[in-house]
């Protein structure tokens, strides 16, 4: 299950919901529940190999797993694609930023949306 998971977040090209993965596997013959997803959704976000994408509750496959990172997301509000950028540079300015007035930062991933390259 979470095999088919990853490989069905990874698939597409656009960050996919918990229930178009559900109906995804519905289709390929597997009655899955709800919970079964977001398990398996929770066990890959644990492993760093997708990334929860909070403005849109959707998850897209990480190009760079393997290397702790927060990432950032340019997010196309015509199509839908998510790109993600792992500047270094945000990520720090973010936790000076925080340390600075003794925030505690719990979700560092930041979502930005315009419109991509081929939508402009
Ligand atoms: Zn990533
Ligand atoms: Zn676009």
């Amino acid at each position: 299950m979470r095999k088919r998971v990853l490989e069905m977040v990874w698939h597409s090209h656009k960050p996919v919901g918990a229930y178009a993965l559900l109906d995804g596997l519905l289709e390929e013959g597997h009655r899955a529940a709800p919970t079964t997803v977001y398990r398996a959704l929770d066990f890959l976000l644990g492993l760093g190999l997708v990334h929860r994408i909070a403005s849109l509750n959707a998850f897209v496959g990480c190009p760079q797993p393997g290397q702790p990172h927060t990432g950032q997301f340019l997010i196309c509000e015509a199509c839908g694609s998510a790109e993600e950028i792992d500047d270094d540079g945000i990520a720090q300015a973010v936790r000076r930023g925080a340390e600075r007035i003794g925030f505690r930062v719990q979700h560092p991933t930041i979502e930005i949306t315009g419109r991509c390259p081929r939508c402009r």
